[in-house]
């Protein structure tokens, strides 16, 4: 098992601008913007810009920081999408479910009865997207 932060990976690549996202808000901590394969509507990813892998080699103040920007985007996604919850999900290295390694946290609105759609779907389209950034955004403002 490799625990080496790759500066390639595609979070990396978003946060330094070299490849496009959805962008919901960016502070000086952290990004965030809407999953290309969201498992339901609405689900948004929490990055922040200190490097780590995961959690698992995170620094505790990241952590720290970046706990109620969570809870912000949690209250956000709510509300924007009429959800009845929401998941917070968070996956570390490959046996834990992880696919890209630089740490990041997963809001999902969930809706009573309703299963999550599997994961690898396929790429949601860009005016969805873009139009559920809008929607979060304005939550977040208000
Ligand atoms: P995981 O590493 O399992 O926590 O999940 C990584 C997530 O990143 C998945 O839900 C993917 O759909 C999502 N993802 C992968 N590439 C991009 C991208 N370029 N922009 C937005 N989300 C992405």
């Amino acid at each position: 098992m490799t625990t080496n932060y790759d500066n390639d990976n595609i979070f990396a690549r978003i946060l330094r601008g070299e490849i496009p996202c959805h962008k919901v808000h960016e502070d000086e901590d952290a990004i965030v913007f809407m999953d290309v394969m969201p498992q339901s509507e609405g689900h948004a990813l929490v990055v922040p810009k200190a490097h780590s892998r995961n959690l698992l080699d995170a620094d505790p103040g990241v952590l720290a920081k970046i706990a109620p920007m969570l809870q912000k985007v949690a209250v956000a996604a709510k509300q924007a999408f009429n959800a009845d919850g929401i998941s917070l999900m968070q996956f570390n290295e490959g046996a834990g479910g992880q696919t890209v390694f630089h740490l990041h946290f997963h809001i999902v609105p969930r809706y009573e009865g309703v299963a999550l759609r599997a994961d690898g779907r396929g790429m949601e389209d860009n005016e969805v997207l873009a139009a559920n950034a809008e929607k979060l955004k304005a939550a977040l403002a208000g």
